[in-house]
């Protein structure tokens, strides 16, 4: 987590010296103002493209959950339970 937010504020700074290029050199302006924009968007964007949240029913007792996919389980908050999280699907620890 650390390190995602690591690299989007290097892209984020990134974006804004290209930018700056971008007005003071007129020639390849245009340019790295556009690679700027797009490294901005990206370093925006970015970190929230890999975090979907997930809404599941339990695999134990079919209390819904909210978990988001980056984690790797969660524990039910209804049963209390172990619950896995693979491949986008909420399974059983020993199943
Ligand atoms: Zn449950």
């Amino acid at each position: 987590m650390f390190d995602k937010i690591g690299a989007s504020v290097t892209s984020l700074s990134m974006g804004v010296i290209l930018i700056v290029l971008g007005l003071i050199i007129p020639v390849i302006g245009p340019i790295l103002i556009f690679v700027g924009v797009i490294s901005l968007f990206s370093s925006i964007i970015g970190p929230f493209l890999g975090i979907k949240p997930l809404r599941l029913p339990c695999p134990y007792c079919g209390t819904e959950i909210a978990v988001m996919n980056s984690k790797k389980g969660i524990n039910c908050k209804a049963c209390k339970q172990r619950v896995v999280i693979k491949d986008n699907e909420f399974i059983k620890i020993n199943s």
